[in-house]
């Protein structure tokens, strides 16, 4: 995200100083390292949590196509980065890996049928396929079939528009393009506390450095706390406003990975399936083919567990850490009115590893637990507040919160994630500058040619925009 942002600055701004301070010995080693999320560019392509069904049994795609419109955001901008050099070969972070949605069950093949019918035609979802017939699904996904009960109704939809995105790498190559172009790096530096003068408006950031707790003060015009989990933690520190009530349910993953070269050459796609009851909706399973360093490897999972880390190299004081008297409420409210959750990530954490395994099975029946091993993954910190009604709630999504005078802005939340970086940082720009967004718009407008409208209502543009970002990028259109 603060790659994101950087990146955006330094083309709207070129003479602002920019410095990111990491608090670990390398960037992108928490949420977005490619062994730490699933590296899905999230185009709600596959994902059924983004299109549930009404009670009069009519599909939602709304969530779905918003997701899709923001991800064609991303897509410009890194078609763009591509084209001024700015980003390398894009097989080094983004890949194309068909996207398929895989259910077994009648009811859930009604729904799929629906989804297909109720997504087939719109601009942003061409190509998408559907069919009920096992043969055809295992020549999409051969792992699939193999060991299944003939009797099973099984459906599957596939788009070929997938792709497989190594945030990492993302991460990495956008943050030596700013320090090329002047930006500071400082690495092993844990910021403790933010606090603006109220004189001269600048904000003074406290650092310690990792080697002897040495204490470092910086000042800066504008700060954003892209802290990933730690921001809930920072932005109490800042002391705004905005912050109060807010609380952070950390929710732990962890995958199944094969790098076994057999396994991964019968699988090329992306399976996502249904959610179990209860379970939140990015703990979806899904059986994916990842490409990091140029390697494809294959992912079952998340299994969700419980921790009260808001970090992978967090501390489990985290989550006490987090609370305040003005969000006691919220953490109290939130925790008992989603006791369904609570209980589902309890039997996640309890659950033995044949159990765990048998899940893979749902997806690959032949799949032997010798060829996997368990990997954990990054933490995500859902947001909790309180709704417009007052009511504590989770949220599954991410919300970007800044101060009234727009000097501060940090996001909290996870899904859909790093995909949506792009859109996410365009908003963190409008808050926080609004002043200066008319005269950055044709600059904006020449990186992400679909800024300010939008793709879904006219299909010559979407048509365009698609075919044009799957060059540049070299994926499906
Ligand atoms: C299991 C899992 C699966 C996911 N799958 C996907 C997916 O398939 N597709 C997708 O698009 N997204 C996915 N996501 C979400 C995605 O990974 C995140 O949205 C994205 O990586 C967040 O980026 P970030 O920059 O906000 O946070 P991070 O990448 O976590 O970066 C935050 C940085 O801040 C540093 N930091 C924290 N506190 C301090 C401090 N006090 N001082 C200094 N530095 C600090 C951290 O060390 C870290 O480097 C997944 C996440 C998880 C956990």
């Amino acid at each position: 995200m603060s790659a994101t942002l950087g990146t955006l600055l330094s083309r709207l701004e070129p003479t602002w100083k920019i410095a990111i301070y990491e608090r670990l010995g390398d960037v992108a080693r928490e949420s977005s390292d490619p062994w730490n999320n699933a590296g899905t560019g999230h185009a709600a392509l596959c994902e059924l949590n983004y299109t549930p069904e009404r009670p009069d049994g009519t599909i939602d795609i709304a969530n779905a196509v918003k997701v899709n419109e923001q991800f064609q955001v991303s897509r410009q901008f890194w078609s763009y980065l591509v084209s001024e050099g700015l980003l390398p070969e894009p097989s080094r972070f983004i890949n194309p890996v068909p996207h398929m949605s895989f259910v077994w069950g009648a009811d859930n093949v009604a729904y799929l049928k629906k989804r297909f019918e109720a997504l087939e035609g719109h601009p942003l979802f061409p190509g998408l396929e559907y069919s009920e017939d096992a043969e055809v699904i295992r020549s999409w996904a051969p792992l699939l079939i193999p060991g299944r009960r003939k009797d099973q109704p099984i459906a599957a939809t596939r788009i070929l528009s997938g792709t497989d995105v190594d945030f990492g790498a993302l991460t990495r190559t956008l943050i030596d393009g700013l320090v090329e172009n002047g930006a500071t790096l400082k690495l092993n530096h844990r910021v403790t506390g933010l606090k603006r003068s109220t004189k001269t408006g600048l904000w003074t950031i406290r650092m310690k450095h990792d080697v002897g707790s040495t204490p470092v003060e910086v000042q800066a015009r504008f700060v954003f706390v892209g802290a990933g989990g730690g921001a809930l933690n920072l932005l109490q520190r800042s002391g705004i406003r905005e912050i109060r009530g807010y609380g952070g349910f950390p929710i732990s993953g962890q995958f199944l990975r094969t790098d076994d070269p057999e396994l991964v050459k019968r699988h090329s796609a992306k399976v996502y399936g249904k959610a179990s009851v209860g379970a939140p909706p990015m703990s979806v399973p899904h059986l994916d083919t990842r490409v990091v360093d140029g390697q494809a490897s294959l992912l079952f999972g998340p299994y969700a567990g419980f921790s009260t880390k808001y970090l992978k190299h967090g501390s489990l004081f985290d989550l006490f850490g987090a609370l305040r008297w003005h969000n006691l409420f919220t953490f109290i409210g939130a925790g008992f009115k989603n006791l369904s959750l609570v209980t589902y990530l309890i039997s996640e954490v309890l659950t033995t590893p044949k159990r765990r395994f048998r899940a893979l099975q749902q997806f690959a029946p032949t799949a032997k637990q010798e060829d996997w091993r368990l990997i954990t993954a990054g933490q995500r910190v859902q947001i909790m507040k309180k709704d417009a009604n007052g009511k504590a709630v989770i949220q599954f999504g991410t919300e970007v919160v800044a101060g009234a005078d727009g000097t501060i802005a940090g996001l909290l939340g996870a899904s859909p994630g790093a995909s949506t970086a792009v859109p996410i940082m365009l908003d963190v720009l409008a808050r926080c500058f609004p002043d200066r967004l008319e005269g950055w718009t044709p600059q904006l407008t020449e990186m992400i040619p679909s800024y300010g409208g939008t793709l879904s209502q006219d299909a010559k543009s979407a048509k365009k925009a698609l075919t044009r970002t799957a060059k540049a990028l070299r994926i499906q259109a």
